[in-house]
């Protein structure tokens, strides 16, 4: 018997929200557990799972994993020291073992270790010496040399809005199969681009972007071609390494993943004007609400819990109101105080409240409204993918013609079930607010008879002139002019 180890360390920040993630915040699940926890569910684990398992040589050596049900602000300095450790010592406990299959996010960050998946794949490497370590990751992961030095090869989702989690297991964990059985030596080419990029034309389905990727797909499913990906970064990780990448991994070719790798980064560069985004102004897109037959949808981006930010923005909801909003909107925000009093006032209760700003200070300042206590909840719901979100007290709060999808932690705002679960299907409504920048269409794209990219303010704004970068690569497109990025020059 062969001995795989499986591993999962999954976060993405938003190093603008001003609040920080805890050892609390994530699910930890250890040994065998690791499996059963994720096996149903469409992830890159259950991929690496089903493949693996498939082998009746290959014994599954399932160690330890830590992830987050929505995504947050920097992990705390003795936090994230205590999930590396833990992580690692769980590894150690297991080896020696023959081959690694990781399950990474790649953007997460601490406020003292700003590349903690490149710190777990290279303290894996030294625990297990030199066998195969394959690494199943995001598209918006954030890529340090380290990391790219540690594994053999690095294989990404190759579909936005994410649908494709469990294929990216089963191909990272294929391909760590044939270089286990001998069959192939991988060999990885990275070309680093100066760009960060937001907005519609990522949809690959419809996109740009989807160009890209499907030139990854032909390499994949080349002679010698063993992975290949465009990772765009989450642009809100404001890391030293956060910028745009193309990665090729070829069998024991590395000109032929250097050239592959050169060419999708061209295309990237060439087409940069596409990566960004067109905002509708918050006035503008009352109006198209207001006129919109059907069900509109508003992409609250910039306070986006998919993408690292803290879920406090009541700035649309203060644009419904300013702009005279007179149909039936589901708005979702984080607000504890208010889920506190909503529960103290009790059901068919009535109490005004300063809702929003209870988190980004800075940026939200918070609003009085008369609230109507409609439901009360805890708030658990598995959402269309198959994660289990655990209890966070809910409730649902009306003022006039909004209902408010109040939350005392962040929630995943990206599907229907999340409203559904309380007893509001956004189906039934003139407008809904979704807080994530694209992965919400793949939920909504069927009953949406209009869809707004809504310009307003926040820590994971689409608009990245407004953010106070500090870390990243500079110079960068589009935040600086007259980027020229290395092959270009010789291109
Ligand atoms: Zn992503």
């Amino acid at each position: 018997m062969k001995r795989v180890l499986l591993a999962k360390f999954n976060h993405e920040v938003g190093s603008f929200n001003p609040q920080r993630t805890y050892y609390d915040d994530f699910t930890i699940h250890r040994g065998a557990d690791l499996l059963d926890a994720t096996r149903s569910s469409n992830s890159t684990l259950a991929g690496n799972i089903e493949i693996l398992e498939a082998r009746p040589d290959i014994e599954l050596v399932p160690t330890y994993g830590a992830w987050c049900n929505t995504t947050g602000g920097l992990v705390a300095g003795p936090d994230m020291e205590r999930l590396i450790g833990e992580l690692l010592a769980a590894v150690e406990a297991h080896a020696p073992v023959d081959a690694v299959c990781l399950s990474l996010h790649g953007a997460m960050a601490g406020e003292t270790e700003i590349d903690p998946e490149g710190r777990v794949a290279s303290g894996i490497r030294q625990i297990v010496g030199d066998v195969p370590i394959v690494a199943a990751m995001d598209l918006h992961a954030v890529i340090s040399q380290r990391l790219v030095d540690a594994a053999d090869a690095l294989v990404f989702l190759h579909t936005y809005p994410h649908t494709d989690m469990r294929d990216t297991g089963q191909r990272a964990a294929r391909l760590l199969l044939r270089q286990l059985d001998g069959e192939v030596k991988p060999t990885t080419a990275r070309v680093s681009i100066p760009l960060l990029a937001r907005g519609d034309e990522l949809i690959t389905a419809s996109g740009r972007f989807g160009e890209a990727i499907r030139r990854c797909q032909e390499i994949e499913a080349s002679i010698g071609g063993l992975a290949a990906g465009v990772i765009i970064g989450n642009p809100f990780t404001d890391v030293p390494d956060l910028q745009s990448n193309a990665i090729v991994t070829t069998d024991d070719d590395p000109a032929q993943a250097q050239e592959l790798a050169l060419e999708l980064a061209r295309f990237m560069w060439e087409n940069r004007p596409y990566w960004i985004p067109k905002l509708t102004p918050l006035e503008q897109a009352v109006r198209l609400a207001e006129e919109t037959e059907g069900l509109t949808v508003f992409s609250d981006a910039a306070d986006s819990t998919a993408s690292g930010a803290s879920g406090d923005s009541n700035a649309i909801l203060k644009g419904l109101l300013q702009y005279n909003y007179s149909k039936r909107a589901l708005i979702p925000i984080v607000d504890a105080p208010a889920v506190e009093a909503a529960y103290r006032t009790g059901v068919g209760g009535q109490f005004t409240w300063p809702l929003g700003g209870t988190l980004d200070s800075e940026r939200f300042a918070p609003m009085e409204l008369p609230l109507y206590v409609k439901s009360l909840s805890d708030g658990a719901f598995t959402t269309e993918f198959g994660y289990v979100v655990p209890p966070s007290r809910t409730a649902i709060l009306t003022s006039g013609n909004l209902t408010l999808l109040v939350t005392q932690e962040a929630a995943p705002i990206v599907g229907r079930k999340v409203y559904q679960s309380q007893g509001h299907d956004p189906a039934d409504y003139d407008l809904v607010v979704c807080k994530s920048p694209n992965g919400f269409r793949t939920h909504y794209q069927a009953i949406a008879a209009r869809i707004v990219a809504v310009d307003v303010p926040g820590s994971t704004s689409a608009n990245l002139k407004t953010l106070p970068y500090q870390h990243c690569v500079r110079p960068i497109f589009p935040l600086d002019d007259g980027v020229v990025p290395p092959f270009a020059e010789a291109g």
